[in-house]
Formats: structure tokens, sequence, C-alpha cells
């Protein structure tokens, strides 16, 4: 595929590329413009130039027009889902909810637009008021991570173009594939040329030249705690609007009264799907003791039951990690706690078999009598292992599950909704389930606490970081005195 900018097709001014693999299998699947910081110039001069015309648009004709998007995405799930799982490695299964999850996100935005009312605020010393009002703040650098390629990019392209806002996109490296046809779809739907730009290569290059051109205002930015430091300091250079969305390392606690069937279920979605690369996966367990030997009895054989393999394959319920560096990456947290003692309940090695042999496999594991410095505690874990603790009581299991420099998201199971809420208000986390797995959704705010983020994305909070805001004072005739300057 070729980067897809003023709504066509176009190569890098540089003539490379690079090639982009399927993790279940290594083949190439496609392979995408390696893109340099001119290509980002361009693409960045198309959406500053169409900013105007968009941003003039009536919201009831963009409220119209999105709508009009999202169903024609709709019709074309099933070959995005495709393209997703041969990219990212998730199962199909997993793909066309995430597309299906853009639908619905275009969809809320769309019923926002122009629905927001802004104030009129009379002064107190009586000489007229204030006009607050919203504005589009401009041209938007999106820069979406490679777990979630479409439902990241939908977060942010949905309250930004409900709010005027044009986009250069910047895709991960290794999944720019569906996002490219997105915008294809989208724009052949009506969305104007040049409004939604999307540019492939690597972030040291194109991402740089997001954070670095002045003709950005806003960086909209998922993906891990270390890149977004890197990204606030460098938009600090422009003074840019930052969203940051990071890593987590979210904890789920079982308390003694909660339904145990459910809750095992609930962590094994939880930890599991998208094989663990979640920013809200469930990445620490922690179990009352009274009901301890019965849940890990039960997850355990729960854990059994996932079949994993080729996203493509109907039967997968796991696929691959993404890469062979993230299948490392598990691999030696999982050797680094068991080399401090943890034990290993089921899984913590690559699967073996010939159908294996060439993707980027792990298999689902669990791991008790973990040390509390291991890495797969202190450090974000994202692929599918999961540390188990005991506790003996909620005091204990939310001292535990704070400590920790994360606070994305974070779920407590019990029959007790007192319990319950006193646990939400406790946990130092953007979002707290209650007798549920972490699942985002269009209406309400998400983001993080702590190195877990900066700025909401998602709800009516979201659409507020696409806007700026303006204060037009007026001032009755006659009555504006008090600012004059005194003569002598
Ligand atoms: P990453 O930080 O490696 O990459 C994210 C994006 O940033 C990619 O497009 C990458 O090319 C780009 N990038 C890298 N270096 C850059 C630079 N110097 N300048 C500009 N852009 C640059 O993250 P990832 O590995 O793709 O994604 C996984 C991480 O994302 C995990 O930590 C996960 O928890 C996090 N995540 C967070 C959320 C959330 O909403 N909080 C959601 C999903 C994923």
């Amino acid at each position: 595929m070729k980067m897809f900018v003023d709504g066509k097709w176009v190569d890098s001014v540089t003539g490379n590329t690079s090639s982009i693999i399927n993790p279940a299998t290594g083949e190439v699947v496609d392979s995408v413009p390696r893109g340099n910081r001119e290509d980002v110039k361009v693409a960045v001069d198309v959406a500053k130039d169409r900013l105007k015309k968009w941003s003039a648009m009536s919201p009831i004709e963009r409220s119209r027009l999105l709508y009009g998007i999202s169903d024609v995405v709709r019709t074309n799930v099933e070959g995005l889902a495709q393209t997703l799982t041969m990219e990212q490695g998730k199962p199909l299964y997993e793909a066309r909810s995430e597309v299906m999850g853009f639908v619905g996100c275009l969809e809320y935005y769309a019923g926002l637009t122009g629905r927001f009312r802004s104030a009129q605020v009379p002064f107190t010393s009586g000489e007229g008021y204030s006009l607050v009002t919203k504005k589009p703040v401009g041209v938007v650098g999106a820069i979406v991570p490679w777990n979630f390629p479409v439902s990241l990019l939908g977060w942010k392209l949905s309250p930004g173009l409900a709010a005027g806002n044009t986009f250069v996109v910047k895709p991960a490296s290794t999944t720019p594939l569906t996002d490219l046809k997105l915008a294809e779809v989208m724009t052949n739907a009506g969305l104007p040329a040049g409004v939604l730009n999307v540019v492939t290569g690597p972030g040291s290059v194109v991402g740089e030249e997001l954070l670095e051109n002045p003709k950005i205002s806003k960086i909209a930015f998922t993906g891990e705690t270390g890149t977004g430091k890197r990204i606030m300091g460098q938009a600090a250079l422009t003074i840019k609007r930052v969203t940051l969305e990071l890593g987590g390392s979210d904890p789920m606690i079982v308390c003694d009264d909660a339904d145990i069937d459910l809750a095992v279920e609930g962590a094994a979605f939880g930890r599991f799907r998208n094989a663990g690369q979640i920013c809200t996966s469930v990445k620490r367990l922690f179990l009352f003791q009274s009901i301890a030997s019965d849940f890990i009895r039960k997850f355990v054989e729960k854990v059994k039951l996932i079949r994993v393999g080729n996203g493509l394959d109907p039967h997968t319920v796991m696929g691959p990690v993404h890469s062979e560096h993230q299948r490392k990456e598990v691999q030696q947290m999982v050797e680094e706690a068991t080399g401090r003692g943890a034990h290993v309940l089921i899984g913590g090695r690559s699967p073996s078999g010939t159908e294996f042999d060439k993707g980027y496999f792990f298999e689902p594991t669990l791991l008790t009598e973990v040390d509390y410095d291991s890495r797969i505690v202190r450090e974000e874990c994202f692929g599918p292992a999961l540390p188990i603790f005991i506790v003996r009581d909620l005091e204990e299991a939310i001292e535990r599950a704070n400590d920790s420099i994360y606070g994305l998201g974070s779920s407590v199971w019990t029959k007790n909704l007192e319990r319950a809420q006193y646990a939400s208000e406790m946990i130092e986390a953007g979002t707290t389930w209650i007798n549920s797995p972490p699942i985002s959704r269009p209406e309400v705010p998400f983001g993080g606490f702590k190195q877990s983020g900066i700025g909401r994305e998602l709800g009516v909070e979201g659409l507020e970081y696409y806007y700026e805001t303006k204060t037009t004072q007026v001032y009755e005739y006659g009555k504006g005195k008090k600012w004059r300057y005194p003569e002598n």
C-alpha cells in the first residue's frame, strides 16, 4: 500500500518501503512507504489548508456526514477485520469487534456535534458580559500504537473530526494497513480530501516531525509511558496540547463474597484478550485468602481451554503476540520471576508444533508466589502472563494495587456494593470496573492517573480536548470605564 495524503495514494519522497509481517506466520502481508520528515510536512500543509473549510461546516452537516461515514465503515467490517488480523495477529472475532467499536465511537461523536452549549457570563461589576465559546484546536497529529490500531484511531478521530479539526495520523510502524484502508473508506464515504491524512514510517522520524512541526496544534498519543515522556518533552518546545494515553498495570481484586465463576471468566477475558496486549489488561490479580484455592483451580481449568492459533482460524481464541520482540519480553519477564522463586501454574513458554514454528506465540501463563519486585509486577507486562497474589483483606489488596507507578484501570469483584464503592474511592486509577473485566465505552471518559497518562479520551470530556476555549469580553456602551489610563 501507499500513504494516504489529500485523498490520494502517494509514495514517500524517499522511495523506501517497509514490510508488514503477519505475526502468526512471519510472512510478509504487504509493504508501505517508509516516510520521512518531508512527507509529514506535505501532509501537515494539506491538513492546515483544509482546516478553515472543514471547521466552518455547520455542525448538523458534519453530524450527518459522520453518521453516513460510520454506516459505510460498517459495511466494510469484514475486509477491514481481515486486514487487521493479518497485520496485528488478533483473532478475527476480536478484529470485527474492534472495527465495530470504531463505528460505535464515530456514531457517538456524530451525535454530539453541535450539542455543546456555550456560556454567557455577566461581569460581577455590571460593565457587560463575556461569551465563552469553543473553537477547534487545529491540525491534530494522532500517534497510534499497534495493539488497537483501529479503535485507538477512532478515539482520536471521532471527537476530533466532530469538533472540526483536521488530522495527520501516524500509525504504528508494524500496523499501518487497516488505518490506511479506513482513511480511504472514510474519504470515499464523503470526508473531504485532506481532512484525514495518514503518513507511514518510524516514530523516530515521522513521529518526531509531528512533535516538532509548528503547524500541528495538538498531539493525541497512545503508547508506552516511556514514549509518552518523550512526546511531552518535545511537544513542550512549541507548546502543543497533548493527550497521553499510556501504559498500565491494572489490579483485579476478588473479594471473598465474589461470584467466583464469573470472576474466573472475567480474569481470563481481562488478561488473555488480544493476547494480553491491552493497556487495561488485568496485569496483577489479588485473591482473598479464603477463595484463593477454589479460584486458582477453576482459573487453571479455564486457561487450559484457551485455544492458541492463527487469528484467521475461526477456532482460535487467542492469537500470537504481536512481534518477536514482544514475545521475548514476556518470556524474559516470566523467567526473571521464576528466577526469584515464582511458580508457573500453567504456560510459561512458546507452544510447540509446526503451526507455531514461524509465528510469535506464547502460552497463556499463570504464576503464583511472585516476588513483588519482579519485573512482571513492577513494569507493564504486555502479553499473556499473569502474576497471582493472595491477600488478607481489602485493605491489603488496595495497598498493593496502589503500589505501582501506573494508575490506568482496576477491577473489584464483590456482591457488596458498599465494599465496591469504597474500593473504587481508594484505588488510584482512572477507571474501576465493578464485577466486570475492562471494557471501554464511548460515552464515558477514559484515561490514567499517575504515569498512565494525561487528559481523557471518550465521553463528553474527551471532546473537550479537541477544543480551545475562546473568551470574548463585551463591554456595554458607556459602562467599561474601569481600565482608563490615568491622565496625570
Ligand atoms: P509505543 O510507545 O512504542 O508506540 C506508540 C506510537 O508512538 C507508535 O506509532 C510509534 O511509532 C510512535 N513513536 C515511537 N517513538 C516515537 C517518537 N520518538 N516520537 C513520536 N512517535 C513515536 O507503544 P506501542 O508498543 O505501540 O503500544 C503499546 C503501549 O501502548 C503499551 O504501553 C500500552 O499500555 C499502551 N496503550 C495505552 C492505552 C491507553 O489508552 N492508555 C491504550 C493502548 C495501549
